[in-house]
This record gives structure tokens, C-alpha cells and sequence, in this order.
């Protein structure tokens, strides 16, 4: 029987890679939220409503006019984020976007919008979502959630390698830096706040290969 598996944690926990390969293994759809929001401060940033002199209120008044789909890449074998038509996918991983998307997260407004289309994916289930919001608010039923948590130092290591390998110019410090005041603003906002659902199984993989992890959460799923 098919069920639906909320991944929620820290920022680059490895929440993706975890859930695209469950996915994958168990022929679900795989929905990465913060791909949505990425996209969101993306459109704000274009714009000019954040960055500088924000206005939030301009970002909410055009929100009507933006445009998110998912379309599967069958190079990748996942699903690219499109915003009004285009490929987004590169350019929301960028420090650019990354430096504005919790506070454009953090408005009601958009998480409506983007909890809703996130409902409407997940109405059939066999669906695995990762996120920050995912078992308390989108998919307060789900059969499975993890609350994936490792070390601030470990996960901006990883994130670091990332950035390095798309050839990004950063350095540690700096990712360190936003990895920490992405938690920050993401655990502290008055709207849906990142916490651990009461029924969601923490897991820290700070020491933990991703082939250990994989085959834990994976008997998690089969329960
Ligand atoms: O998962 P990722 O690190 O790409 O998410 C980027 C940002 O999007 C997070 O730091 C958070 O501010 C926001 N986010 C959120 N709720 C989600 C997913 C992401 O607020 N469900």
C-alpha cells in the first residue's frame, strides 16, 4: 500500500538526496519544496521587491503572476523547477538566492500559495516531500516523517562541496554563515516554523554513510 513519506530538517541535511533515492526505490513521486521557495525569491529578487530596499507588500500584490511547475528531466531523473516558463533549476541553487529565501519564506502569503499546490501533489498518495514544514503543516497525517538533523559544520561541508563543484565563487565561511541564519530565521518565524513533528522519527546522520542511511530509512518505509 502506498503512503505518503515528509522529510523536514535543518538546511543541507541531505533531506534530497535521501529522498530522491527513496523515491526512486519505491517508484514514488519526489517533491523538493525548497526547490518552490528558492523559486519564489528567485521572482522577488528579478523583480527587485528584496534585495536592497525590500517590498514585500509588491512581492505579494504580483504573486498571482508567478508561475511554478515541476517538468521531469529525463537526464537528471528528476523533476527541473520552472518559473513563467523557464528552467530555473541552476540559478535558484545559487548564494544569490539562497541569501534571500527564508525571509521570503517567511510570508504567509506565499507559504499559502506553495502549501497548497503542495496538497494538491500529494493527494494521491505514494509521494515522498522534503521540507521544513512538511509533517506539521502540509501532510499532518503522513505515515512516515523523519526530522533529518546533523551538525551545523558538517552540513555547510557538504553544501560547500556543492557550491565548489557548479564552480560557484564562495568560500566556507560564507556558507557556513547562511546555513546558520537560514536555521535561524526558518526555526523562528511566526508562521510554521521548522520543528520536529511529535510523531516524527529524528535521525542524525552527522557519521552516516548515505548507503547506511538509505537502508534504515528505507525499513522505516516497509513498517
Ligand atoms: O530545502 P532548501 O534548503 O532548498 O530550502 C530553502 C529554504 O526554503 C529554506 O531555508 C526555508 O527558508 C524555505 N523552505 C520552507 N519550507 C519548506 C521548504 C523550504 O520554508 N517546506
Amino acid at each position: 500500500k502506498k503512503i505518503t513519506i515528509a522529510i523536514d530538517g535543518y538546511s543541507s541535511t541531505g533531506k534530497s538526496t535521501i529522498a530522491k533515492r527513496l523515491a526512486k526505490a519505491l517508484n514514488y513521486i519526489y517533491v523538493d519544496t525548497g526547490a518552490m521557495y528558492r523559486a519564489v525569491a528567485l521572482f522577488a529578487l528579478d523583480h527587485g521587491f528584496v534585495d536592497g530596499e525590500d517590498n514585500i507588500p509588491e512581492l505579494i500584490a504580483h504573486l498571482p503572476e508567478m508561475e511554478l511547475k515541476f517538468v521531469p528531466n529525463p537526464d537528471s531523473g528528476k523533476s527541473d523547477m520552472y518559473l513563467n516558463g523557464q528552467n530555473v533549476e541552476e540559478e535558484i541553487r545559487t548564494m544569490r538566492v539562497s541569501g534571500q529565501v527564508s525571509k521570503v519564506a517567511a510570508i504567509g502569503e506565499v507559504r499559502t500559495k506553495l502549501v497548497e499546490m503542495q496538497q494538491q501533489m500529494g493527494q494521491d498518495k505514494g509521494i515522498v516531500m522534503d521540507g521544513r514544514d512538511i509533517g506539521t503543516v502540509v501532510f499532518p497525517d503522513a505515515e512516515l516523517k523523519l526530522f533529518m538533523t546533523a551538525s551545523p559544520e558538517i552540513r555547510a561541508t557538504r553544501r560547500y562541496k556543492e557550491l565548489l563543484d557548479k564552480g560557484e565563487q564562495v568560500t566556507f565561511e560564507e556558507v557556513l554563515k547562511n546555513v546558520q541564519e537560514r536555521d535561524r530565521i526558518d526555526s523562528t518565524r511566526s508562521i510554521s516554523p521548522l520543528q520536529k513533528a511529535k510523531d516524527a522519527i529524528e535521525f542524525d546522520n552527522s557519521d552516516m554513510g548515505l548507503e547506511e542511511q538509505f537502508e534504515r530509512i528505507y525499513d522505516f518505509s516497509q513498517r
